[in-house]
């Protein structure tokens, strides 16, 4: 066991915060007499992880918010339990994106009079790439934005709408993103950067299919 679990990158456990403007993961200890009463409700939403036919962590996702709700005895160092909840993670991070990603690109499109043919919710992108914009004006987003705070995750949702305009990175685009931006493109995405190098190794552990 021991081995096994040294090869993850990330340990999953309470510690682990997670909390951005559209996701958050809460977590919830509770006594194990209340665990396993509470695992035998359905509720939607909710996954039981079992071990030993015991409830060992029950998670919900609703709106935003996963709740994780464990024991004291739950083993954090099992390596099912890692990949289950890991797992549930990032399903829920996809869930989440497909709720709020679309929107907030229509919303973006209706304030800057601008258009994309279509805008698609993608687990698939390279790990360098955010978003992308294709000739055929469509607009692809990373789920894993919407971990991170509402400011940078709009700057990666206008820089793909920019690209309705410019198909490329020279000074002609930076200076229209700029402008949907209301700021200096090249300074927010600095602090964009330095928020993100805290985090990519976190971010990418959790995403990974
Ligand atoms: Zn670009």
């Amino acid at each position: 066991m021991a081995t096994a679990i040294e090869k993850l990158p990330f340990i999953i456990n309470p510690s682990l915060r997670l909390r951005s403007h559209s996701f958050q993961v809460c977590w919830h200890v509770v006594d194990a007499e209340a665990l396993r009463a509470e695992s035998h409700f359905a509720y939607p939403g909710r996954k039981v992880y079992l071990r030993k036919n015991v409830c060992e962590v029950m998670v919900q996702y609703f709106d935003g918010r996963f709740d994780i709700i464990y024991g004291e005895q739950t083993d954090w160092n099992a390596i099912g339990l890692q990949r289950w909840l890991r797992k549930e993670i990032r399903d829920a991070v996809v869930a989440r994106a497909n709720e709020i990603l679309p929107a907030r690109l229509h919303y973006w499109e209706r304030q800057k009079g601008v258009r994309a043919a279509k805008v698609m919710v993608n687990s698939r992108l390279r790990r360098s790439t955010m978003g992308n914009c294709s000739v055929l004006k469509e607009i692809n987003l990373a789920p894993m934005i919407v971990l991170f705070p509402l400011p940078f995750m709009d700057e990666v949702i206008l820089h793909e709408l920019a690209h309705l305009k410019h198909m490329h990175h020279c000074k002609s685009f930076w200076a229209h993103l700029s402008q949907l931006l209301g700021r200096d493109a090249r300074e927010l995405e600095k602090e964009s950067d330095l928020f993100f190098s805290k985090y990519a190794d976190l971010f990418f552990f959790l995403m990974k299919k």
